[in-house]
């Protein structure tokens, strides 16, 4: 019996934050001294293994590991492996999200692992804005990973979160840059989650006035694309390759949604924007050697998942609509 919520979404995608740390510090994502959680509370990597194990038996089809930066995570790998080697039974996909610093490391062991594709997140193309949206990133270490992960053949989505004042300008180079090199290109609104340093009415950019502004310019043919994911994706007739937009904000994806969202922490969140969640931490370390309490947790949360999500920016004091940081729950 495949996953079905009580809206009857089948629930095939399985994204999972295997850290809360990161070496970056994007401003719209994190506050520049972050607190951490306890190396203590976080699960090991066969736990990890074992809870995602259990959600493909379930009939969940694809992963994603995120973050936090995935890949800064100590022995990522060994789950990387060992999630790969279960493609072909169950797993029809595993994928990341990073911010590309250690691909140039990693390209080479994720392709060989049956990675295929990756979104890498780089928000502009000038080093000194990538410097000040990162707090301290080099533009360089990223473009590499990115070259690498392409060098490695393996498919690159370039993420970026449209800023206002901030990237705005750079829509148009940014997609004629990844169609020089084969990308996808995907912009994000920004959602408001957790506590930051800046306020977030300030960074917010609707989408629908990018789009208008880029079909100036562009040809973009609505296609009906899907990655499994919230975007609808375009291609741009010069370039052949496609422009997704995520618009949480402004389009309200939820009629479609057949993801979860599992913590380093193994709390389970249904939806991005609700704060229901369920542990699966202490299932998980009941079940001995025997999945079905666990597998009965899981099912248990699923029959949680809510409707929707409602984000409003500015519904709380300090602009962010839910406490929790995309870093938490990986976006
Ligand atoms: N560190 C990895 C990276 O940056 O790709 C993975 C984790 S990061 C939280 C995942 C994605 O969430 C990134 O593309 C990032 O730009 C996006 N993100 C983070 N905070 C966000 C926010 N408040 N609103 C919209 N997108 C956000
Ligand atoms: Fe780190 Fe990704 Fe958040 Fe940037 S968006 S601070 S790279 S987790």
């Amino acid at each position: 019996m495949p996953l079905i919520d009580p809206f009857a979404r089948a629930i095939s995608y399985l994204r999972v934050s295997v850290t809360d740390r990161c070496d970056l510090r994007c401003v719209y994502c994190m506050a520049e001294d972050m607190t951490f959680l306890p190396k203590a509370e976080i699960l090991t990597l066969e736990e990890l293994d074992r809870l995602c194990g259990a959600f493909i038996d379930l009939g969940v089809e694809r992963i994603r590991l995120t973050g936090g930066e995935p890949l800064v995570r100590k022995g990522v790998m060994q789950l990387v492996r060992s999630l790969g080697a279960r493609l072909g039974g169950g797993l029809r996909e595993l994928t990341l999200t990073t911010n590309g610093t250690q691909l140039t490391k990693y390209a080479d062991e994720l392709a060989a692992a049956g990675v295929r594709r990756v979104n890498v997140s780089m928000d502009t193309l000038d080093p000194a804005v990538f410097a000040s949206v990162t707090r301290w990133g080099k533009l360089d270490k990223t473009l590499d990973g990115i070259f690498a992960a392409k060098a490695a053949g393996i498919a690159v989505k370039i993420n970026a979160v449209a800023l206002k004042g901030v990237n705005e300008h750079e829509y148009d180079s940014m997609l004629a840059w990844c169609g020089e090199h084969g990308f996808d290109l995907c912009l994000i609104e920004t959602m408001p989650m957790g506590e930051i340093d800046a306020d977030r009415t300030d960074q917010y950019l609707p989408l629908s006035r990018v789009q208008a502004r880029l079909q100036e310019r562009w040809n973009l043919d609505p296609t009906d694309y899907r990655t499994g994911g919230p975007a609808r994706y375009f291609t741009v007739r010069e370039t052949g390759r496609r422009i997704g937009f995520i618009t949480p904000m402004t389009h309200n994806f939820c009629e479609g949604c057949n993801r979860v969202r599992l913590t380093c922490t193994g709390t389970l969140y249904m939806c991005l924007g609700q704060e229901d969640a369920a542990d699966l931490r202490q299932p998980l370390r009941d079940a001995g050697t025997d999945d079905a309490g666990l597998h009965a947790a899981i099912r248990g949360a699923i029959a949680r998942k809510p409707k929707g999500h409602d984000f409003v920016i500015g519904r709380r004091e300090d602009g962010a609509s839910s406490p929790r940081h995309m870093s938490v729950t990986g976006g």
